[in-house]
Order: structure tokens, then sequence, then C-alpha cells
């Protein structure tokens, strides 16, 4: 079965450390006019590749930007107007990720009824002064109600993403993030760390040197931190920057690291689509321009909105380890194999090297990065391939 992912570009006010592609300021008729294209892109894709019309999808995620942006009544349409499109299964999980500056009760009681069953909450920090380094429309009051508003409407499925490694942050600090966000018994929780683009506000200070980053010690210590708070709160650590109740890890972003099938949609979207009609094997990899006129103006032309390119073996084995081993279980060759033919032999000589140095563990059949270098996964990733 297949997920769905669809970009939603647009936010209220740009951050200041992201690189995500979206729209500030955006008025209702742009997002007007962005639900009708998506429908006509999502139309396209059925054409283009109609198996997604056979079987169901079982994940559908609105990312972005911000969805909640949008506003409750364009997330249900738009919703609803892909499942007059697509099959979805009865049980598919519909996430939506929502910024707690753009969320009211009410519009969580109306994505809740809409058919939204788990929300994602981009609340970064619980410090007023980091959430203003960062650049956020919100606030600690606003986390707070948007937490207890998503449960009121319904959600039982929630998840809370922060942010570590920031300028400024101490362990301390985020001891105390980390805390507290458990303390709202979410069902999932991602800690991600702070990755400096340079083309950001945030990057540009830190290049002028009137921000610092915190030393590679100190954000690796943030790191295990939150591996030794989260785990004794009941969260399984089950993939580098992610952490669940056992049952509620994210099965939309299993498939990215499972490299299953999930088309993109909208502005900047990535997809990942495998016809079964043997002329892409290793799949065919979508990329859409991460500009909303450019996009409409494809989509409008009836062309297809974005890059397609096929997979090779060798790409498509790459990107399967990279991704898979980035899961606390890691990857099953022979499962790779079966969907994904032959490993080619300079992956084979890659992973020998690494375990040879214990970089990498064999454990019944399957690899993974070992507990203790977890932290460090994209440098051991970066050597596989
Ligand atoms: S709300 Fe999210 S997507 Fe929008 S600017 Fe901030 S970090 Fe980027």
């Amino acid at each position: 079965m297949s997920g769905i992912y669809v970009h939603v570009p647009f936010c209220v006010r740009k951050c200041g450390y992201c690189d995500f592609y979206s729209e500030a300021g955006s008025g209702e008729p742009e997002m007007d006019r962005y639900v009708g294209l998506l429908a006509a892109e999502a139309d396209r894709l059925l054409s283009a590749f109609p198996h997604l019309g056979e079987t169901a999808a079982d994940t559908l995620y609105f990312g972005g930007g911000t969805p909640t942006a949008l506003g409750a009544e364009r997330l249900v349409s738009l919703l609803a107007s892909l499942r007059r499109r697509f099959p979805i299964s009865a049980d598919c999980e519909v996430t939506v990720e929502a910024n707690p500056g753009t969320v009211t009760v009410d519009g969580l009681a109306a994505l809740r009824r809409g058919g939204f069953n788990r929300i994602s909450l981009g609340v970064q920090s619980f410090h007023p002064v980091t959430l203003d380094l960062l650049g956020r429309i919100h606030g600690v009051p606003e986390i707070r109600d948007a937490i207890r508003d998503a449960r009121r409407a319904g959600f039982e499925n929630v998840g809370i993403d922060l942010i570590f490694g920031i300028p400024g942050q101490t362990v301390v600090e985020w001891g105390y993030d980390l805390h507290l966000a458990a303390t709202f018994l979410p069902e999932h929780l991602s800690a991600y760390a702070l990755t400096p683009e340079t083309e950001t506000p945030l990057g540009k200070a830190l290049a002028a040197g009137t921000l610092t980053m915190p030393d590679d010690e100190t954000v690796a210590e943030m790191y295990e931190l939150a591996h030794r708070t989260l785990t004794a709160s009941g969260y399984r650590h089950y993939e580098t920057s992610n952490f669940a109740k056992p049952g509620r890890e994210s099965r939309h972003n299993r498939k990215y690291w499972r490299r299953e099938e999930v088309p993109g949609l909208g502005p900047a979207a990535h997809g990942l689509l495998f016809p079964p009609d043997g002329t892409a094997p290793f799949g065919i990899a979508t990329e859409n321009p991460p500009d909303l006129a450019e996009w409409a103006r494809l989509i409008e032309s009836g062309r297809p909105p974005g890059a397609e390119t096929i997979r090779d073996a060798d790409s498509a084995w790459s990107e399967a380890l990279i991704a898979g081993l980035r899961e606390t279980d890691g990857v099953d060759p022979a499962d790779l194999a079966h969907r994904l033919g032959p490993i080619p032999t300079e992956r084979i000589a890659a992973i020998d090297r690494l375990v040879a140095v214990g970089k990498l563990l064999r454990e019944n059949g399957r690899f993974r990065i070992p507990d203790a270098l977890s932290f460090l996964a994209n440098e051991v990733l970066a050597e596989l391939v």
C-alpha cells in the first residue's frame, strides 16, 4: 500500500532557521487556487500512473510549510478531494503538521471531524527566548493551548517536535524541554538537531559571529539526554530523531525509511512511484519545483509539474540503506533484495568495511548502527555510500 504526501507551501511568517519551501503572507485567493490546483495535480498523477487508483493508500501526510495556515475548512476540503480521487484504506493514518500559533479548538475539531486522525505539532522549544531566536510565531501559552485543544478535539495520536543544539540553549534547558514535553503524554516525539543552513537568517548570523552554535560535545550530550529521558518515560527510540509509544510510530515516515511508494503532491513535494508494468523496477523519483507560481503554471498547462527520474539498482540500494539504517532496528538485506534485486558489490564491500571497524552491527541477518553511534548516523551513512 502506498502513502500520499501533500506539501502545503504556506506559512504565516518564515522562521529564522528554516529552508523548507514555503511562502509567507499569502492571501485567501492564493490558498483557494492552490486547493483547486492540487486536485488537478492528483488527476494528472492518476492518469499517468493508473495503478495509484487500484490499491488503497494507508497513510496521508499533509506537511509543509504550515498546513494549518490554510485553515481547517480548506484542509478538510483538500482531504475530501483526495478521498474522491484515490482509494484510501479505512484505517488510514491521516497526519496534519500544525504550528501551535495557527490552531483553535474549533478548527482542530473540524479537522478531526473531517478525517484527520494524527497531528504533529511544531513546538520546537518551551523557552520563550529560544522560540524568539528561532523566529517562531508562537509562545509557550499557545503550545499549551494547542496540545490541550488537540486532545479536546479528539486527537488520540499527537506528536510533538522539538529542536536541540540551538545557539544559547543549555543542556539543562533542553532537559526541561524534554521533561515538559513528556508530561503532555504525546504518542510521538521528534528531537531534531538544528542544522544551520547558510542562506537562512540564522545561518547568516552564525557566519557573522553574532550567534554561536553549541560545541559538538554539548550537542552529543543533548542527544544522549533525549534518549535517556524519553526512553525512561516509556518511548521507544525507533529512528535517529524519533521516539514513540509502542505502536505509535509514524507509519507514513516509515514508508520513506523503507523506500515504499509515496506519491508527492504540491510545490517542492518529492515522491517515489513503483509502476507495476516493469518499466522502472527501482522506482521513479519525482521532484516538484519549490516554487508555487512555477508549479501552478506547469499544472495549468497540463504538463507534469516536476522532474521524473527512473532510479537504477545502485541508487535504489544506496537510498534504501541510508534511509533504513536510520531506524534503530536497521535493515534486512534479504528483504531489500527481494524488492531491489541483488545488492551491488560496491555496497557489500562498504558494509563489510563498516562491520569490520564496528560502525555497523550484523545481528540475526540484519544490519544496524550501534546505539553508541546513533547520534553519528549521518557520518556512518556517508561512509556507506
Ligand atoms: S513554520 Fe515550519 S515550514 Fe514555516 S517557516 Fe517555520 S519552520 Fe519553516
